[in-house]
């Protein structure tokens, strides 16, 4: 049993359904295109599971947040493949790939064959048992990648409500969740092995002024230290969380947030992989010439930085899916993707962007006991990454601007003292 596509996205995620809007907009024909997703819904915006979809009160929904909404674009349901003639093939795992025959085996039994493949699959969660800790399928315990996750972590809120809630990982996925435990009444305590939260980004001084909040509203941080067990009661039941330093936290629910590693299996020893990821060149092709990747499964040069990454963030999964299918379409008329690294995220009522790379000296401007502060980075003589919480649209795009210009920096504390003036006149 088989069926046979031009164009194959492996993948339901966020690069798949910005794919399929750019396959239409050139010029995609009826019954070319196919999705294969293990998740039962069309695309939607990821990023929205840990935000709107967990406030109390008016939560986000699907359909609300199909992409490509989270840009105003035109929001993708189900609907919109079908009047597109773009199959949508979902509930359906694909378990081997076999790139020289051009064909996927989904756990059905179904063969699908490509001429062009482009690889979506994203990321999966980091298990606590990758790190010798066991109980990540207590019914009390919770991770947050799909929507299914998302389910479980708002059945869990709802009824641990005024409880105490333990929150492992201290990166964006474990920030922005134990702001939304908050808003949900728990009692919240974060666990992390670092010295300060979001310490892959966050200078000290940032991640103080976030924590301090954080803690204003009733959150306690316990640092530099990590899970070693949990205690169960007779049900399977996580009661407890016990920590390397020998503290115990009384638990009523658990949120794990302590990484992503990238869904490649299918194509390992089949395709080039570096940093983790599916290696691909400036047209996001990989190393063979018929199968693309794209999004937080793909390593891709980013010339800016003239070296190959492999981004976690949904800009990067947007504009990589776009490119991959322009490059795909029109093979004549694309340039190299050209990407600035871009990265935001959004608690309580913050909401702070970073564009570029955190490498080199930092630089702090702006009011760090106000609402509006920043950071820029400087690396060998030269503006490389900006930071900015509670800036307007036009300042955003300020400092993606001046990040992108790279501009000579020979003053340190001239920069300073001009702040975010500094990238409103580059
Ligand atoms: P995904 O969106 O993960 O999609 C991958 C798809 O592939 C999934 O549908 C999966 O089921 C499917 N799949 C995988 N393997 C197979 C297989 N073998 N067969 C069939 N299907 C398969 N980024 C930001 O920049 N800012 C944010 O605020 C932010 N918030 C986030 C909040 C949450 C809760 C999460 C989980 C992520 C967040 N991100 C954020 C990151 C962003 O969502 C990801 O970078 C983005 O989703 C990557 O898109 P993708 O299409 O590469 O992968």
């Amino acid at each position: 049993m088989g069926r046979a596509f031009v164009y194959v996205i492996l993948g339901g995620g966020v690069a798949a359904g910005y794919a399929a809007l750019e396959f239409t907009k050139r010029g995609v024909r009826r019954g070319e295109l196919c999705i294969i997703s293990e998740e039962p819904l069309a695309p939607y915006e990821r990023p929205a599971l840990s935000k709107g979809f967990l406030l109390p009160e008016a939560p986000a929904r699907i359909p609300s947040f199909h992409t490509c909404v989270g840009i105003n674009e035109e929001r993708l349901t189900p609907k919109w493949y079908k009047e597109h003639g773009i199959e949508l093939v979902l509930g359906t795992r694909v378990k081997s790939a076999d790139v020289r025959r051009k064909t996927l085996l989904t756990a059905a039994g179904e063969t699908i064959s490509y001429k062009i493949l482009i690889i979506a699959t994203g990321a999966r969660s980091l298990k606590l048992e990758e790190f010798g800790v066991k109980g990540s399928d207590a019914e009390n315990v919770c991770y947050l990648r799909d929507l299914a996750d998302a389910n479980t972590l708002v059945d869990l809120m709802q009824s641990c409500s005024g409880g105490n809630a333990v929150v492992i990982g201290g990166g964006y996925i474990g920030m922005e969740c134990a702001a939304s435990l908050v808003i949900n009444k728990l009692n919240v305590t974060m666990v992390f092995p670092e010295a300060h939260c979001m310490a892959r980004l966050f200078t000290p001084k940032i991640a103080t002024y976030y924590e301090e909040y954080y803690k204003s509203k009733g959150v306690k941080f316990i640092k530099g230290t990590v899970l070693s067990s949990f205690d169960f009661d007779s049900n399977g039941k996580v009661t407890a969380v016990n920590l390397k330093d020998g503290s115990q936290l009384p638990a009523d629910m658990v949120v794990v947030g302590i990484g992503i590693r990238p869904n490649t299996s299918l194509f390992e020893g089949q395709l080039t992989l570096e940093k983790g990821g599916i290696k691909v060149n400036g047209r996001l092709q990989s190393s063979n010439s018929s199968v693309y990747a794209v999004g937080d499964v793909a390593a891709f040069p980013v010339k800016l930085f003239g070296e190959t990454r492999r981004l976690e963030h949904v800009d990067s999964a947007r504009k990589s899916a776009r490119h991959a299918v322009a490059a795909i379409m029109e093979p004549n008329k694309m340039d190299e993707f050209d990407y600035l690294p871009f990265f935001y995220s959004r608690v309580f009522t913050f909401s702070w962007q970073f564009f570029g790379d955190n490498v080199g000296e930092v630089v702090h401007y702006g009011d760090f006991s106000g609402s509006t502060f920043g950071a820029y980075w400087v690396s060998k003589g030269h503006l490389v990454g900006s930071f900015l919480e509670g800036g307007t649209k036009e300042e955003y795009e300020a400092i993606a601007k001046a990040t992108r210009m790279k501009p000579a920096i020979e003053d340190l504390a001239e920069l300073e003292r001009q702040g975010l003036v500094f990238a409103l006149s580059v």
